[in-house]
């Protein structure tokens, strides 16, 4: 058994890397290929395309954001409460609304292939498309 306190001092991060506007993320556990990230994004803000090599799971904690898969051409809202598993290899992005940030957990197994940057474009398309 392994407690985790809190962020034990932890800094928040600042992402960048791999994403495209104001993210945030806190580790909240990183072990057995298994890692926990609370995850901020700003609105409008998201990850880059990615795929997860084992699987993901994203649980909405608070604001309001998108998540769009290319494999299966269509994406959802994401609301508070709302819980996405995101299966292995799936190509796909999450971020905040155009007029809300998204605060979510993601637990993630396996390594993440990362790809392109969601272009404004693409990122407008799944507003529409969810509109
Ligand atoms: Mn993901």
């Amino acid at each position: 058994m392994k407690i985790v306190r809190g962020r034990e001092g932890r800094p928040s991060e600042h992402r960048t890397e791999t994403f495209t506007g104001e993210v945030w993320g806190d580790v909240v556990l990183a072990d057995d290929g298994m890692t926990v990230n609370s995850v901020f994004f700003g609105p409008g803000a998201r990850t880059q395309w990615h795929r997860h090599a084992v699987a993901q799971i994203l649980h909405v904690q608070h604001g309001r954001g998108l998540l769009w898969s290319s494999d299966e051409g269509r994406g959802v809202v994401l609301e508070p409460g709302d819980v996405a598993h995101i299966p292995a290899g799936e190509r796909h992005w999450h971020g905040g609304a155009p007029d809300s940030y998204l605060l979510h957990l993601a637990i993630s197994v396996g390594p993440a292939d990362w790809l392109e940057p969601v272009s404004d474009d693409d990122y407008q398309e799944a507003v529409d498309a969810l509109a």
